[in-house]
């Protein structure tokens, strides 16, 4: 079994992301701008790991900070500044938001130039009709995992569980398109899909993304199936130093005895899409600079 590494995948990126920072004539370096709003201890540990990141490899990043009780009116607006100000590159609104924002309403707001977390609806448009674009960060980080470790996947049946705009969808236009490590047949499961089990059974390649801890067991699993663990949840344990652990959405121990090759939670797809996101924004930087 091949344990797939977001670890060291993520690391090799990050690696040819600094090189090309270093190469780079210009001063002015990429910059992403993280906005987040009220202090969700998830949203609080992702959005500080994506500016440690960027300070890792040498991109610059801001962190503008709102409370929970922020309206949706100051939030478009540090969105308008951000999409107007010509020193940033990147812009990502960290999600959820607190209830009282419409989110669709604000991923709209950011200009699609700019848009490194790559949901609004230009940037999904793109994807789908297989135009050059900001891929959301998750698939793109799973797509670039299976590239770094070569999977195959041309031909390969492919079921993707979940259809959310952030994860499942996406990752299924990219898993059938006419891509590297794409071209699969893809079959894509919701909470109304029927005989779950026997369609992840024909899996070749299995993606989970629904947010339900060790719902993947073993035998639901092919024998040497790809398996992508996309899931995270934090499942409170006073034992822990945290006082939780995090679990994914597939049973690891037992599913990777079956598996060719298994993503860890924690330890696979979240670094993954840290890579995505930075891969994203030095695209956008790339982009903003050769127009100008
Ligand atoms: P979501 O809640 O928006 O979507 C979940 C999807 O799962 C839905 O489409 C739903 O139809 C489907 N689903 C729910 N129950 C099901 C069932 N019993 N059978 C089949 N399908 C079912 O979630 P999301 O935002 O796509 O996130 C999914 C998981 O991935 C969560 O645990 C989230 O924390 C995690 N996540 C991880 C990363 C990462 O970087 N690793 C990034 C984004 C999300």
């Amino acid at each position: 079994m091949l344990l797939l590494d977001g670890k060291l995948a993520s690391q090799a990126i990050k690696s040819e992301l600094k090189q090309q920072i270093i190469n780079l004539k210009n001063d002015r370096k990429p910059h992403l701008a993280a906005i987040l709003v009220g202090n969700d201890g998830a949203s609080e540990t992702y959005v500080a790991s994506k500016v440690k990141s960027c300070e890792e490899i040498g991109f610059q990043s801001t962190l503008i900070r709102l409370p929970h009780s922020a309206s949706e009116v100051e939030l478009l607006q540090k969105i308008d500044n951000c999409n107007h100000n010509p020193e940033i590159d990147g812009i990502l609104v960290q999600l959820p938001l607190p209830k009282h924002i419409n989110e669709q309403k604000i991923i709209e707001a950011i200009d699609p130039s700019k848009d490194v977390d790559g949901f609004h609806p230009v940037s999904v448009g793109r994807l789908v009709q297989g135009l050059s674009t900001f891929i959301p960060a998750t698939p793109y980080g799973i797509m670039l995992m299976l590239e770094h470790f070569n999977i195959e996947t041309k031909g390969k049946h492919a079921v993707v569980i979940g259809r959310s705009n952030i994860v499942g969808r996406p990752m299924s236009i990219l898993l059938s398109s006419n891509v590297s490590k794409g071209n699969c047949t893809v079959t894509i499961c919701h909470s109304a899909t029927k005989n779950l089990k026997e369609i992840c059974l024909q899996a070749d390649i299995i993606v989970a993304a629904l947010g339900r801890p060790l719902f993947v067991t073993a035998d639901m699993v092919k024998e040497g199936a790809v398996v992508i663990d996309v899931g995270i949840t934090r499942i409170e344990d006073a034992s822990a130093k945290k006082g939780y652990r995090i679990k994914g959405d597939v049973d690891f121990e037992n599913v990777s005895a079956k598996a060719s090759a298994i993503t860890p939670v924690p330890g696979g797809v979240g670094l993954m899409t840290i890579a995505g996101l930075l891969k994203n924004t030095m695209q956008a930087y790339l982009n903003r600079t050769q127009q100008g």
